[in-house]
């Protein structure tokens, strides 16, 4: 699979790899991840739960994201899932 690649500022190849999925069971909706990201891709949303309403942090706006990872970086639950996005 050819996957899309950019330059970092040195002119060096890097494969960015795109926010995914937030894992509705290991994350404890602190916010954190949505405060970090500076596209606006997240946001908080209840999750509809048989025993409770829980807010969670979804994703809002994939097509914004690019690639950073700094929401997975910054989520102490390791909730996120990235990928690289086919071209
Ligand atoms: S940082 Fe992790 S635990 Fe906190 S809201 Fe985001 S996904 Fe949920
Ligand atoms: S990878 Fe970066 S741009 Fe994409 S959702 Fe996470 S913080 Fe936002």
């Amino acid at each position: 699979m050819q996957v899309y690649k950019g330059l970092n500022y040195g002119g060096s190849e890097w494969t960015p790899k795109f926010v995914a999925s937030i894992d509705p069971e290991k994350c404890i909706g602190c916010g954190r991840c949505v405060k970090v990201c500076s596209q606006g891709v997240l946001g908080f949303g209840y999750l509809d739960d048989e025993e409770e309403d829980r807010m969670r942090a979804s994703i809002a706006n994939k097509d914004k994201c690019i690639g950073c990872r700094a929401c997975g970086m910054t989520c102490v639950k390791k909730a996120y899932s990235f990928e690289p996005k086919a071209v």
